[in-house]
């Protein structure tokens, strides 16, 4: 998912991936939304406020510039704007982040439409001075509000048309006054516009820079998992690599618990490559491992890795001798209960087993990593000498007998 979304952060020309409207291509769009709405809500609602509160001050200009109509201005302004716009500031917070950039659009518009209407009802002289309001809000809007673009373009359309409808229908502008307003209006609409455009692009922009950097980093953080995850497994048979093995081994030994190694090894398996070939010599330790992994993920204090080769190790934590022989004797018992065939091995046995040699160290919790490996070596060869399919201690370890009774 990541890979795909950082892909589409920026297109091979080095362009955005935004529409004409500067809308975000989709699902970049849905994450736009998510991360900036709550900010976006915030920063809306001190601008309408903050707005609100400069076009109630037009509520003192009225007395002079619109005197004839001053009553309807408070009224406008104060008895419909004003509770519309609060309850627009309350509700953005509560509904989508489109149906609030969609309200406030609305609602920019509606405040727009008070001084054109006054501009346009007054027969005093001193109204045309009122038209100085209307730039003001078509920049309030662009560029305070920051309307998505295509709000922009559909706000300052509609005042536009607003605009030179109220300038073709008020009385007695004559020719010139008409002119230089829609002149006036033309302009300021073609600035504001064009300011928003470009503010809009760079927010885009920032975002798309910041979100490809965010994914980017989220994904070289995977991928060195991955890599630091393949690099402690073994690829054949997905257990513990014996790089893991020395970390966890090193780990259990540093705590100074009392620790025990067990080294596993296939009984005979060169003669069970040679006669069944060696795709079946993978598929064989496929299964020994298998069967090992269930074993470490029953017992909470048993791990196991694949050493190398056909050999695999246990490491047991807090265990007795006594039960350390225990688990060796079921490690050996569970293999040779699989039943793989062996055709090839010549000594009376025909299945699969494995040999054990287990070193225990809980009578010295002074021995390195090292020391246990070559004990635990030590043993298997034991095991090895006395038949295989067996386990062994190292020198003055446990007497096997002793676990099997
Ligand atoms: P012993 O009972 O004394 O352990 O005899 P052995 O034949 O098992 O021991 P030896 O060390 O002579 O041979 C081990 C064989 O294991 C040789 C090697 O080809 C085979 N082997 C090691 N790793 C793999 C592997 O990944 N896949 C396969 N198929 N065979 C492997
Ligand atoms: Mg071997
Ligand atoms: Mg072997």
């Amino acid at each position: 998912m990541n890979g795909a979304l950082l892909e589409q952060t920026f297109d091979l020309g080095g362009r955005p991936p935004v529409t004409k409207w500067l809308r975000f291509a989709q699902p970049i769009e849905q994450c736009y939304t998510q991360e900036t709405a709550e900010r976006r809500v915030k920063e809306l609602r001190i601008a309408i406020l903050l707005g609100l509160f400069i076009y109630n001050i037009y509520n003192i200009s009225s007395i002079w510039l619109v005197p004839d109509i001053v009553d309807l201005a408070w009224i406008l302004r104060i008895g419909v704007i004003t509770p519309s716009t609060l309850l627009l500031v309350w509700a953005i917070g509560r509904i989508s982040l489109e149906w609030t950039e969609r309200l406030v659009t609305i609602g920019v518009f509606n405040g727009y439409l008070v001084p054109v209407f006054l501009f346009w009802l007054s027969r005093d002289p001193a109204s045309l001075f009122t038209y100085a309001e209307l730039p003001l809000t078509i920049i309030f809007a662009n560029l305070l509000l920051a309307l998505r673009f295509a709000n922009a373009v559909v706000f300052t359309g509609s005042a536009y048309v607003v605009t030179l409808l109220a300038i073709a229908t008020k009385g007695g502008l004559g020719y010139d006054l008409s002119l230089t307003f829609v002149l006036q209006i033309s302009t300021v609409c073609f600035f504001a516009l064009f300011a928003n455009f470009r503010y809009e692009r760079m927010r885009c922009e920032n975002y798309l820079r910041t979100l490809s950097a965010r994914l980017e980093a989220e994904m070289a953080k995977s991928d060195g998992l991955k890599f630091r995850d393949q690099s402690r497994t073994d690829d054949l048979t997905g257990l513990p690599n014996r790089r893991q093995l020395t970390e966890v081994l090193r780990g259990a030994l540093s705590q100074r618990r009392s620790t025990a190694v067990l080294m596993v090894d296939v009984d005979h398996f060169k003669l069970y490559n040679d006669a069944l070939g060696h795709p079946a010599g993978d598929a064989c330790l496929q299964r020994i491992a298998d069967a090992f992994a269930r074993i470490a993920a029953a017992d909470e204090s048993a791990f196991c890795a694949r050493f190398g080769g056909e050999e695999f190790t246990f490491v047991l934590q807090d265990r007795s001798e006594f039960e350390a022989a225990r688990f060796a004797r079921s490690v050996q018992e569970t293999i040779e209960a699989l039943r793989m065939p062996h055709p090839a091995r010549g000594d009376g046995l025909d299945v699969v087993t494995v040999s054990v040699g287990v070193t225990w160290g809980g009578r010295d919790l002074s021995r390195d990593l090292d020391e246990m490996l070559v004990a635990a070596d030590r043993a298997l060869y034991e095991a090895k000498r006395r038949g295989r399919n067996c386990f062994a201690f190292d020198e003055g370890g446990f007497v096997p007998s002793a676990a099997s009774a």
